[in-house]
């Protein structure tokens, strides 16, 4: 029986020869491996002498040969196989032990130049582990020293089993799919850039190639017979919730993640550097109950806890500010699951240690470029992706922001400056609003969220219903919708519970009549030419 060895990762290799020899297996080795072997006293074929061929090109080409490859991959079972072995003067090979050069560990050291890690994109390596695995009947291909107890002993009782030598086969190809993936990997986050010496690892632009890394399985899913896990891109996008750094609380849910995102999306719409407003935002199963932007992150915290004091109970709270003493106090009056800001002053974390089962995430912002040319460099995911069936939805993300310059004003009353603001405001929150959205606010803070109806006239109603139930007046209030009206009722109804102007995309057959409403009722409305359905 003849045995191939050729290692990068020496470990265990030699007890392992050692253990072979006796066995009658004859040892073949590539040069640094069959020095290894040969130094302990065993006796070692140098693979330059099977194949008549030496070593060349600093090991650029070592095992390439039909001499090996032959060896691996003749079907034992096929007489024109044997015989063209034979014909040739070639063994077979039954037993192949390949790890492959460290690229992975190469591309890892921070002083990694393109050419290092060129050099240590292994060619033989994984030709013969492929070689071996293809032919896993006849040859047993060992990747990891991790295998070679087991092999040993099976070996020792007569033979490796059949169902581990396609076990074997299997992890070969798992590995080598992995090496060519860190390869793919490092290479596209390459810029190169002839004048350099050392091309520029460049940031990526949020494509990950579709690669995927795991962050943690989670106890379970949307419910808990659901098995779940959370990944994140390769390369994430600054400042994304998968940045995340947990620095108290339990481990999060499936359902406090997909709400923890909605949260931070939507609290950082409101701006992201030192300048932006302070921003609250909190979330209760993916939809927003109460957004403010205030004087600071206490003053936004306590407008958006007005909105729906109900519904924040147990809710998801994001700040696009570092959250001070005076807001900690304030949030740790109510149950929260989750909370999100990019930082915390040293007298707020002492204030969430008394609640230790808050989830307390700081997420920086720092890493943003507000005017970057890639949503990537904005912090914002490029894509949405949803499963449909066996298939798959892709679409470029919801990353439109609305100007002042693009509305249109299609009444005859105009809104003022202030309504202007509170439009825009609304507008920005129902983006993040499951539809049909129907947003009240006033003063920079949500008074009314209707979320998720089938028809926009309930959600109208119940935004109204949960104003009424917060002890809050609608009376000069400015609504957004996230789609057109498609008949005046709509409109009627957040007349009718004090709306005094609307933002809404426009583009209805029925927009006369809808405009004529507004004139009819003295409302101001302004077209923003572009809707945000959610789903
Ligand atoms: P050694 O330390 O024995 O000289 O080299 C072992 C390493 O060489 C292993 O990682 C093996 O995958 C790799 N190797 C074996 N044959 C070839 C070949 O023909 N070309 C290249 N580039 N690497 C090879």
């Amino acid at each position: 029986m003849n045995a191939l060895i050729s290692v990068s990762d020496k470990t265990g290799i030699l007890e392992f020869a050692q253990a072979l020899h006796p066995l009658g297996v004859r040892l073949i080795s590539t040069g640094g491996t069959a020095r290894l072997l040969a130094d302990a006293g065993l006796p070692v074929t140098e693979v330059a002498e099977l194949t008549g061929f030496p070593e060349m090109l600093d090991g650029r080409v070592k095992t390439l040969h039909p001499k090996v490859h032959g060896g691996l991959l003749a079907r034992r079972d096929l007489p024109e196989h044997m015989a063209a072995l034979a014909a040739h003067g070639i063994e077979t090979i039954d037993l192949l032990v390949v790890n492959l050069y460290p690229f992975e560990a190469t591309v890892a050291r921070p002083d990694c130049t393109l050419a290092d890690a060129i050099e240590n994109i292994d060619i033989g390596g994984p030709a013969m582990v492929r070689s071996a695995a293809k032919n896993w009947r006849d040859v047993a291909v060992l990747t990891d020293a991790s295998q070679y107890p087991r092999v040993l002993e099976e070996l020792k009782a007569g033979g490796i089993r059949l169902a581990t030598r396609f076990e074997l086969a299997v992890a070969a190809f798992n590995r080598i799919s992995n090496y060519d993936a860190a390869i793919s990997d490092y290479l596209s986050s390459i810029e190169f850039d002839e004048a350099a010496e050392v091309p520029r690892r460049h940031e990526f632009p949020g494509q990950s190639n579709g690669r995927f890394v795991k962050l943690q399985d989670l106890r379970y899913g949307e419910n808990p017979h659901q098995s779940a896990a959370f990944y994140r891109d390769l390369h994430p996008a600054p400042g994304s919730l998968v940045t995340a750094r947990q620095l108290q609380g339990k481990e999060l849910s499936y359902n406090n993640i997909a709400d923890a995102d909605a949260a931070w999306e939507c609290v950082k719409s409101f701006g992201t550097t030192a300048n932006a407003p302070a921003a609250c935002v909190i979330v209760k199963h993916a939809n927003p109950c109460g957004v403010a932007v205030g004087v600071d992150a206490l003053d936004a915290y306590r407008k958006a806890f007005q909105t729906d004091p109900t519904s924040a109970f147990g809710g998801i709270i994001a700040f696009n500010r570092p959250v001070d003493a005076a807001a900690a106090q304030a949030v740790s009056q109510q149950f929260v699951e989750v909370l999100m800001a990019p930082a915390y002053s040293p007298e707020a974390l002492e204030v969430f240690k008394a609640k230790a089962n808050v989830r307390v995430l700081e997420i920086p912002l720092d890493g943003i470029d507000p005017a970057g040319a890639t949503p990537w460099a904005r912090g914002l995911n490029a894509h949405d992706v949803k499963r449909v069936g066996s298939g798959l939805l892709i679409q470029s993300a919801d990353n439109h922001e609305l100007q002042r310059s693009d509305l249109k004003v299609v009444t005859r009353r105009v809104p003022t400056e202030q309504e202007l603001d509170d439009l825009l405001f609304a507008w920005k929150v129902a983006k993040f609003v499951k539809s049909n959205a129907i947003v009240f606010c006033k003063g920079g803070m949500t008074m009314g969220v209707g979320a998720g109806q089938m028809s926009r006239l309930d959600s109208a109603r119940i935004a109204s219903i949960k104003a009424q139930a917060a002890g809050l007046s609608l009376q000069g209030t400015a609504v957004a919708s996230d789609a057109f009206f498609p008949f005046r009722d709509g409109l009627d109804v957040v007349v009718d519970a004090g709306a005094s102007c609307i933002i809404q995309p426009g583009g209805s057959i029925r927009d006369a009549e809808v405009i004529a409403a507004a004139d009819e009722r003295g409302v101001a409305m302004v077209f923003t030419g572009v809707r945000h359905f959610r789903h």
